[in-house]
């Protein structure tokens, strides 16, 4: 079960993707960068490089999943 923060507006406004630098008007939120001192930024990637995105993942869990050897 997942809890989400906040509802985006009705429609997104048209993003360029940081993979292939392409203006998507379907962006998909991959990763989002929280500002230590600052505001943060989200990064978006359009639907075909969405996939190629790993999950949004928290910090705990991606600790728990370190190789081992
Ligand atoms: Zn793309």
């Amino acid at each position: 079960m997942t809890a989400t923060g906040h509802h985006p507006p009705r429609r997104l406004p048209i993003r360029m993707c940081a993979r292939c630098q392409r203006f998507t008007q379907n962006p998909v939120l991959v990763h989002e960068h929280h500002g230590a001192t600052g505001p943060g930024f989200n990064v978006y990637a359009c639907e075909e490089c969405a996939p190629h995105y790993p999950p949004p993942t928290d910090e705990l869990s991606a600790l728990a999943d370190t190789p081992s050897g």
